[in-house]
């Protein structure tokens, strides 16, 4: 493919994502504007994730630190870099200056890490909780008998603004009951900290997120279908 036959299926691919969010937000009476689109690039190589701040998306997620470092280094610094993957304490201080919100915060010990680096570099570091709320055993996240606990000492993380939670649904059963339940945990946890951001939905079942209150989605194959591979 050229680079022109390969951004025109990318805006193509993208003009569909954009009916479907949109067509979402119409059914559930929220605004477009309450959703950002986070395009998840770890699939595409640094050409095709560089063309999408053209077509308009600056949000930009990588789900490991390195490809994340990589890519910021090659594309523009207006990019919001979003960390949507586990972060080992030994990269956060390399990820840190790189990144507008780390969605997948799921310990205590690295939120201490975290606190302590932005605490170095003059910052406050914007994260989310990730939630466990499947029992796959595969998925990561902090287990919800923990997670009023760890809320009730995040006043002591003074160089942390948590924003909310984030959680991925199992690749089977109903999504929608998995998003209301992370809906609900906000309701119920936000006090000092508000948790008005709610990192849920991915290719398969981000409408479902969006009717159930995401106001960000991770969309990576949707948006990269028919485009090579890096
Ligand atoms: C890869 C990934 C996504 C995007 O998944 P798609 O199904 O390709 O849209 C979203 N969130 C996380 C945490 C991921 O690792």
């Amino acid at each position: 493919m050229t680079p022109a036959e390969l951004r025109s299926r990318l805006a193509d691919n993208l003009r569909a994502v954009e009916e479907h969010i949109a067509a979402a937000c119409a059914r559930s009476g929220r605004l477009r504007d309450d959703v950002t689109l986070v395009a998840v690039t770890k699939s595409v190589g640094v050409e095709i994730a560089a063309m999408l701040p053209e077509l308009g998306v600056v949000d930009l997620g990588e789900s490991r630190p390195q490809e994340l470092w990589r890519k910021a280094s090659a594309l523009p610094t207006d990019v919001r870099w979003h960390l949507i993957g586990h972060l080992q304490r030994n990269k956060i201080e390399k990820t840190l200056p790189l990144v507008h919100l780390i969605h997948s915060v799921d310990s205590e010990r690295l939120l201490g890490a975290l606190d302590h680096e932005a605490g170095k570099l003059g910052r406050i570091a914007s994260v989310l909780l990730e939630v466990k709320l499947s029992r796959e055993a595969a998925k990561t996240g902090l287990p919800t008998d923990v997670l009023p606990a760890v809320v009730q000492r995040l006043p002591a993380f003074k160089n942390i603004s948590v924003r909310g939670l984030m959680t991925m649904a199992a690749l089977e059963g109903d999504p929608r009951a998995t998003f209301a339940e992370l809906r609900n945990w906000a309701t119920r946890l936000s006090g000092p900290q508000s948790m008005s951001e709610l990192s849920m939905g991915m290719t398969n079942d981000f409408e479902v997120a969006v009717e159930e209150g995401a106001t960000l989605v991770r969309i990576g194959s949707a948006l990269f279908e028919g485009l090579p591979e890096s």
